[in-house]
C-alpha cells in the first residue's frame, strides 16, 4: 500500500505548510484516509477527487483530526454533488460537526457517518483494526493491512499511553507514532507521547521502521529522531507533508 502524509499534525505551530493530521492509503483501487485536520483539505485535493475517497477513519474528536471534514462537506455539496463520502469515527463525530455550523443535517447532507468500535472492520482492499487509546474519552489507534498476514500500518493517532498500541501491531509493522512531546518529557496530565516512550514502543512491538508525526511547536526535530533512535534500532524519519512512501509489498 502507498502512505501519502497529507498533514502531519499538530494542533498548532509556527511552522508555514503545516496542517493537521492526514495520512492517505491506497492499494488495490482503494482509498482510505486516516483524519482530516485543519488545513489538508488542499493537499488531499490535489492527491485525488476527494469524491474517490472509500471511507476516512477518524481516531478522535479533536478539530486537528477531524475539522476539514467541514471543507470536505462544502466540497461535496456545492463541487460534486450529489457524491457522498463515508466516514467512520467515535460517536458524536456528526454532532461535532452539525454545531460547527449551527445546522443539524450539516454533515448528514454529503457524509455518511458511523460509529467506530474496537475490532476489525473492512474498507475495500482494507482490513482495519480498531483499539481504543488513552487520550479522549474516546480515542483509537489503528492498524491497517491487506490482511493480518502482511505488512501493515500502524497508526497511534493521539495517545498518552503507549503501550495502548501494542495489541494493534505484529512484528514487521511500519508505526506512524505521534511524538507530540520531542525528546521528552510528557508534562504530567498531558495524554501525548514523547520520543523515549516511542522508541521503547518501537522495540518492543518489533517494528519495521517509524515514522514520527505530530511533533509540537518548540522541539527540535533532530533531537526527537535522535532520541528514538537511542532505544530502537530501525529505520526512523520524522514526516513532513508531501512525504510518500510504500508500505509491504
Ligand atoms: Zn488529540
Ligand atoms: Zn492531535
Amino acid at each position: 500500500m502507498h502512505l501519502d502524509v497529507v498533514g502531519a499534525g499538530p494542533a498548532y505551530t509556527d511552522r508555514l505548510g503545516a496542517s493537521g493530521a492526514s495520512y492517505l492509503l491506497r492499494a488495490d483501487g482503494t482509498n482510505l484516509l486516516l483524519d482530516l485536520g485543519q488545513g489538508s483539505f488542499p493537499r488531499l485535493a490535489s492527491l485525488l477527487p476527494p469524491e474517490s475517497l472509500d471511507a476516512i477513519v477518524v481516531s478522535h474528536l479533536h478539530p486537528d483530526h477531524f475539522v476539514d471534514l467541514v471543507a470536505l462537506r462544502h466540497y461535496l455539496r456545492f463541487e460534486r454533488q450529489p457524491a457522498r463520502v463515508r466516514v467512520i469515527g467515535p460517536v458524536g463525530l456528526d454532532d461535532r460537526l452539525d454545531a460547527l455550523h449551527g445546522e443539524p443535517g450539516f454533515s448528514a447532507a454529503s457524509l455518511d457517518i458511523g460509529a467506530v468500535a474496537e475490532g476489525t472492520f473492512h474498507v475495500g482492499a482494507f482490513t482495519i483494526r480498531a483499539g481504543r487509546v488513552t487520550h479522549t474519552q474516546s480515542s483509537f489507534g489503528y492498524r491497517v493491512s491487506l490482511g493480518d498476514d502482511t505488512v501493515g500500518l500502524v497508526y497511534t493517532g493521539d495517545c498518552g499511553r503507549a503501550t495502548d498500541v501494542d495489541p494493534l501491531a505484529r512484528p514487521g509493522d511500519a508505526l506512524l507514532t505521534e511524538v507530540s512531546f520531542g525528546p521528552g518529557p510528557v508534562p504530567a496530565g498531558a495524554q501525548h507521547l514523547d520520543a523515549p516512550a516511542v522508541g521503547e514502543l518501537a522495540t518492543r512491538i518489533r517494528a519495521g521502521r517509524v515514522l514520527l508525526t505530530h511533533l509540537q511547536m518548540g522541539f527540535d526535530r533532530d533531537d526527537t529522531v535522535v532520541a528514538v533512535r537511542e532505544r530502537y534500532d530501525g529505520p526512523v524519519v520524522l514526516v513532513e507533508p508531501g512525504y510518500e512512501t510504500t508500505i509491504g509489498g
